[in-house]
């Protein structure tokens, strides 16, 4: 395997083999745009796939899919217009852009970085002093300053909460540590809110405000009522959808995993609040996850703990049954899709890092050569969405339990004179009474007893002046009531999945380049996630390989296994092992010389090179079979002896 990573070998291959590229760059390009070419897509197109199989389908989510032009007031309401920000600064000169946290973050690192080889310089010993003797590339920069042991502990702690921080405080940060454009040492101006959603006017009028949606989570929250009647109006239950959103991301970097446009997975969890627990809970409850709670990065450390998810929620680390339970799948949907699980970890968001829904999250986090980074945000987002919508459309976004045991109680309630009232108060009459149903049980009771004993009373109802009551016009009386259904609003948990990041995480964590030889690299796909699952390689040209060559693609692809065909007879096998293992295929079949005579034909393992050799429709049903995960490579050798290998 790759001993050291090197990323631009790594993203020269995949734009040379054009997984993705950056989009209209003959024209020059636009930063945060990618197109993703015929592997790049199909590799998406898989990941999504089984994400569909492992979601949608094992949990019976509803998946749907909403319009991506989105009314302003649908986004006023979900809070979006008013606090879906990022704080941006500017160089005082010449203008250039910072998202002020990425800013103040990459300056300390740089620090610490440049203190620590500065002190290895020093002192002789270590990468900084063998830099410092070889000067060029990666020496120890000019001005390097060595950072005393508190200074470092601080920029540390202020690493380690660098998303907990608001505007302000970042100015503050800015301020106190000299924070400057590192281009030209230029001071950066105050940071402020920019607002990351794309706007647009709909129809010819310009009247009617939109947004391209930020996030799908909108579109199945207004159609919850839809969904949960469809659903036989049974509760818990899951929505999920999968499109693009667009965030106008301040100063988009590090690939695909910061851009502007990109599709999310998306599921919405509908569940009591009073019942967060969850039916297949057993199912992932000694799965053993590397935690980093927010306690911890508060405290200024960054060291996960690696506990079962039952332990977690037993103690309180992660809040209830149904967020352990999505965070177990998602670890199973990593897993399977060829994540390294040694390179994620699930961190908790910082009370000020939570998005303005969100009541406690938790990410999921894979490490890359860019560091660690959210692919999967996991947020309860309480009633908060279904509420707000509510509220504003006066449409009933609440579900309903049948209680097996009716509740029968007393209440106080408002019995209004209409004949007297009405002409009493005017205009206010409405509002008046209004008030008075929403009052508290106590403090009926009070207005009761005042009226009852001396016929009259002042109430304050939230109007400019209290209001005079007098006992014609109101009685308030004890009166029995039978209630057989609960009403409430659902909570919300939501798993919600960057596909561009966590294809990009694949990549990295896929990438080798053989031992015996750096420049001959390979990506690991596994069968289920490989765009291309099979070579075909005819090593003669002529009609008898023509027929076995048809015969063998057509079969794969009647199949639905995608073969691609590599004859260029002038180059070596070898080099076209190479050029296909650099597309990630997990096996090749050759067709040559037995083919003909015996109709025999050897079938190419990608990672282990290790070949078997058997009959034409034997080998295509094997490679069938592992790509329909029916049976494995391991599985096969039981069965067939292999040959020598070749590379
Ligand atoms: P959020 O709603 O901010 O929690 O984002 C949900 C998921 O979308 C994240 O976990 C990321 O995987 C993905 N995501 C958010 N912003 C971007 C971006 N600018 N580029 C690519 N993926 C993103």
């Amino acid at each position: 395997m790759t001993k050291e990573f090197d990323r631009a070998v790594f993203e020269s291959t995949l734009t040379k083999r054009f997984f993705y590229v950056p989009s209209f760059s003959i024209y020059g390009g636009v930063a945060g745009l990618y197109d993703y070419g015929p592997i790049g897509s199909v590799l998406q197109q898989n990941l999504i796939n089984i994400w569909r199989k492992h979601f949608v389908i094992e949990e019976d989510m509803l998946e749907m899919d909403g319009a991506i032009i989105t009314p302003s007031e649908v986004l006023k309401t979900s809070g979006h217009v008013e606090k879906f920000t990022d704080y941006m600064c500017r160089d005082v000169k010449t203008n250039e852009v910072f998202r002020a946290d990425h800013l103040v973050e990459g300056i300390l690192e740089m620090r610490i970085e440049e203190s620590k080889l500065a002190k290895q310089a020093a002192s002789g010993e270590g990468a900084g002093a063998e830099k410092a003797k070889k000067g060029g590339k990666g020496k120890v920069p000019k001005g390097a300053v060595v950072l005393s042991e508190e200074v470092e502990k601080k920029y540390e702690e202020i690493l380690a909460q660098i998303d907990n921080f608001n505007g302000d405080q970042l100015g503050e940060i800015i301020k106190e540590y000299e924070i400057r454009n590192p281009a030209t040492n230029n001071e950066v101006t105050e940071p402020v809110a920019f607002n990351l959603m794309f706007d647009s006017s709909i129809g010819p009028t310009g009247n009617l405000k939109g947004y391209l949606r930020p996030e799908t989570a909108q579109a199945q929250f207004v159609n919850f009522q839809r969904l949960y009647e469809f659903n036989n109006k049974k509760m818990p239950f899951a929505s999920a959808m999968v499109g693009k959103s667009f965030r106008n991301e301040i100063s988009p970097r590090a690939g695909l995993l910061r851009v502007r446009e990109f599709t999310m997975a998306e599921i919405e969890h509908y569940v009591d609040p009073l019942k967060k627990d969850h039916p297949k809970y057993e199912e992932v409850k000694e799965i053993h996850l590397n935690f980093l709670p927010a306690e911890v990065q508060e405290s200024g450390s960054s060291t996960t703990v690696s506990m079962s998810i039952g332990e977690a929620v037993e103690k309180k680390i992660v809040n209830n049954q149904t967020l352990g339970y999505f965070l177990g799948r998602i670890y199973l949907f990593l897993a399977k899709i060829g994540i390294d699980e040694t390179r994620l970890r699930f961190r908790q968001h910082m009370s000020n890092e939570m998005a303005h829904y969100a009541t406690d999250c938790w990410d999921a986090e894979i490490k890359s050569s860019y560091g660690w980074v959210e692919c999967v945000g996991c947020a309860d987002r309480s009633a908060y969405d279904l509420t707000a919508h509510s509220r504003r459309t006066g449409v009933n976004l609440c579900a309903q339990e049948e209680l097996e045991i009716p509740i029968v109680y007393d209440a106080l309630v408002c019995v209004f004179n209409k004949r007297l009232f009405g002409p009493k108060f005017k205009q206010n009459a409405k509002k008046i009474q209004e008030a008075l149903e929403a009052l508290p049980q106590e403090q009926l009771a009070e207005i009761k007893k005042e009226l009852d004993s001396a016929g009259k009373c002042s109430a304050s109802l939230g109007l400019p002046e209290p209001v005079e009551i007098t006992s014609d016009l109101l009685t308030i009386e004890m009166q029995n009531f039978k209630k057989s259904v609960r009403e409430y609003t659902p909570n919300v948990i939501e798993p919600s999945f960057g596909i561009g990041r966590i294809l990009y995480s694949l990549l990295e964590h896929s990438y080798y380049t053989r031992p015996d030889d750096a420049s001959r690299t390979v990506f690991a796909f596994n069968p289920q996630i490989s765009p291309i699952k099979c070579l075909v390689l005819p090593l003669l040209t002529g009609p008898a390989f023509s027929a076995s060559l048809n015969h063998i693609t057509k079969t794969l692809r009647s199949a639905g296994v995608a073969a691609r065909i590599d004859d260029a007879s002038s180059a070596s096998i070898g080099r076209r092992y190479a050029r296909n293992d650099e597309l990630g295929i997990p096996f090749a079949i050759t067709i040559d010389q037995l083919t003909v005579s015996e109709n025999l034909v050897t079938l190419r393992e990608r990672d282990s090179c290790q070949q078997i050799r058997a009959n034409v429709d034997t080998i295509i049903n094997i490679v069938i079979d592992i790509v329909n995960g029916k049976s494995s490579w391991e599985d096969v050798l039981k069965s067939h002896p292999t040959l020598s290998s070749d590379s």
